[in-house]
């Protein structure tokens, strides 16, 4: 019989990074091109097996407008994992991820919580260099600095994704 265990993560950014993207594609192995914003936030589940052990995510998806911004504490305050998320195309998202990890040290259970910094739409940058406005390298500065974990990913085209999320469950496991 194998064990299941529980995580609850949540996913924080700018609208518009691909939260919802990764997800889905995480969840069902799909990309939509033209993904409808979400409101609120939105609740998927998914299971992901280390060793013998099942870690069965329950997935609170932000919505990342500036008028939700308040809700996000109801939802990152009994997190076990959060997913910070920006697009390596736009500036502006690298430094709202920088605020959402220094939120999350200050406000949340942070030294229980396994911290995920992404870089998303590796696709773009990888079809056009010149499309690319966060370096690797700062990516993970970052992410060394925050004490939290890094990687880029592509929702599109599958990058990635499923290696976040496994290493997640990995940590969350070790704890
Ligand atoms: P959210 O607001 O952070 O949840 O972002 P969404 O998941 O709704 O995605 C916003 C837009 O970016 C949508 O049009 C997606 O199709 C697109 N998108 C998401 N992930 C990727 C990706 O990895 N590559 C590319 N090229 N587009 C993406
Ligand atoms: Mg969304």
């Amino acid at each position: 019989m194998s064990v299941v265990k529980s995580i609850k993560l949540v996913l924080l950014g700018e609208a518009a990074v691909g939260k919802s993207s990764l997800v889905l594609r995480f969840v069902s192995n799909e990309f939509q091109e033209n993904k409808e914003p979400t409101i609120g936030a939105a609740f998927l589940t998914q299971r992901c097996s280390v060793n013998q052990t099942t870690v069965k995510f329950e997935i609170w998806d932000t919505a990342g407008q500036e008028r939700f911004a308040s809700l996000a504490p109801m939802y990152y305050r009994n997190a076990q994992a959060a997913l910070v998320v920006y697009d390596l195309t736009k500036p502006g998202s690298f430094i709202k991820a920088r605020h959402w990890i220094k939120e999350l040290h200050e406000q949340a259970n942070s030294a229980d919580m396994v911290i995920f910094l992404v870089g998303n739409k590796l696709d773009l940058v990888e079809e056009d260099e010149e499309q690319r406005k966060i370096s690797r390298e700062d990516g993970e500065a970052l992410a060394k600095e925050e004490g939290c974990f890094f990687m880029e990913t592509s929702a599109k085209n599958s990058i990635n994704v499923n290696d976040v999320f496994t290493k997640i469950a990995e940590e969350f496991l070790k704890k």
